[in-house]
């Protein structure tokens, strides 16, 4: 079943990275998503990668009508000896991003034209955002749950369960949209 994609698995494999095969279609997407966004998130706004500044959920359920495949992505860290994991995650997830972004550059060598990177926490390529224009905008991509996915409902759907509040694991979770 798996066919085409049994290579880039496997890349990612290489990469640290688990990779789960997922029907484009059964990614779950809703409007409450929006809620933890825009009140709840210390982030919210903070960079060109995060909503209010990137497509709307609407425009991402129509986007995402025309994929048929994607790869649920994740890289998980043993956080044990990490006194402050919120201060890690910076690093953490550039780590992520730049093993995933190489994912979706290997995958449109591939033939995935369309090949898109739905990445892990927000882009934090500079230090500070300018908030007005992109500096690196071939890199810049936003994450799943900016455009309303909910994240934990589609690693159910790849049979995994997404734990909260676990300090000895920290897990960076990216989706790779395939066409
Ligand atoms: S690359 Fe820099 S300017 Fe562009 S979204 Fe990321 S942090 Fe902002």
């Amino acid at each position: 079943m798996l066919g085409k994609f049994e290579d880039l698995i496997e890349k990612a494999s290489k990469m640290g990275l688990k990779a789960y095969f997922l029907k484009a279609g059964d990614i779950p997407i809703e409007n409450r998503i929006a809620l933890k966004c825009a009140y709840g998130c210390r982030g919210y706004g903070k960079r060109l990668s995060c909503p209010p500044h990137i497509m709307s959920i609407d425009e991402f359920r129509k986007v995402i009508e025309e994929y048929s495949s994607a790869l649920l992505l994740v890289d998980e860290y043993d956080t044990t000896g990490i006194k402050d994991v919120l201060e890690a995650w910076p690093g953490l997830r550039k780590d992520s991003f730049h093993k995933m972004f190489e994912l979706e550059q290997e995958a449109f060598r591939e033939g995935f034209t369309f090949a898109h990177l739905l990445r892990p926490g927000s882009c934090n390529e500079c230090e500070v955002c300018n908030l007005e224009k992109c500096v690196k905008p071939e890199m810049r991509r936003f994450a799943p749950e900016a455009v309303g996915i909910n994240v934990q409902k589609a690693m159910e759907g790849a049979g995994l369960v997404l734990e909260f509040c676990k300090p000895e694991k920290t897990a960076c979770l990216g989706i790779l949209l395939l066409e």
